[in-house]
């Protein structure tokens, strides 16, 4: 009989099946560390690149099959939006900086205490996207997914949805700001990274609801997509000017 090396069980077979560490442990040593530094990287990458390919191509099958359970071959809901939003973050400051891209405001935006917050908003945008997340998935959790779905369900869509949307975001940077040499801190590219969110959100929303839809669908749809626009809209509104009034 043999015992896990970890919690005592009796183990036979290569799992643990009390804890899921393997049987066969053995001291550790080079020949080890290497096999786990090389696992690290091919499964992060795997899981990671596939969760990244399957959100943009069919999000809506993609996050059904998640909720049913089929989990492992995805990457984790909250380290994949934060690998997303680190990525960008990242890019987009070296992209700035190389190519030294000043804020351009439109002329609505130039009223002082308000162009101050417009700006305060674009050099902070990941910060302000969580609260959007968020009245983004009561929305949809309101009008479309009530009562099949739980809320929470619903907010861990929205950080894959939110993740892949910086991944795009980070791709049109480096189309945009690198390839094609175009000022991305100008306010026409920040209206185009609001149209692709809105096109995204639709898509991922649609192809969600489609197999069995609620009744009055499209009614839905559109309210969701109204909800959304307006809520947004008034959460980067006064966001930022909230927090310039708190922290001047
Ligand atoms: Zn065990």
């Amino acid at each position: 009989m043999k015992f896990c090396i970890n919690c005592d069980a009796p183990v036979s077979g290569k799992y643990c099946h009390e804890c899921g560490q393997k049987t066969n442990i053995k001291r550790l040593d080079f020949k080890g560390l290497t096999e786990e530094i090389s696992y690290f990287f091919t499964h992060i990458e795997k899981g990671f690149l596939r969760t990244s390919k399957e959100f943009i191509i069919h999000p809506g099958v993609t996050s059904l099959n998640y909720l049913k359970g089929k989990r492992k071959n995805y990457q984790k809901p909250v380290s994949y939006f934060l690998i997303w939003v680190g990525l960008y973050i990242l890019v987009h400051n070296m992209i700035i900086n190389r190519f030294h891209y000043e804020y351009i405001l439109s002329a609505a935006d130039q009223i002082p205490r308000h162009a101050e917050a417009n700006l305060f908003l674009r050099k902070h945008f990941s910060l302000f996207l969580l609260p959007l997340l968020i009245v983004s998935a009561i929305s949809v959790w309101l009008v479309l997914a009530r009562p099949r779905f739980y809320f929470i369900e619903i907010v861990v869509l929205m950080l894959y949805g939110g993740g892949t949307y910086f991944m795009m975001t980070l791709a049109s940077d480096i189309v945009l700001g690198v390839l094609l040499r175009i000022n991305i801190n100008h306010y026409h590219v920040f209206l185009w990274q609001t149209i692709l969110s809105a096109l995204y959100n639709a898509w991922f929303t649609y192809d969600f609801f489609r197999r069995s839809p609620p009744r009055y669908f499209w009614l839905r749809m559109i309210l969701v997509a109204l909800l959304v626009s307006v809520s947004g809209l008034l959460l980067m509104e006064y966001l930022p000017l909230a927090w310039l009034n708190i922290f001047p």
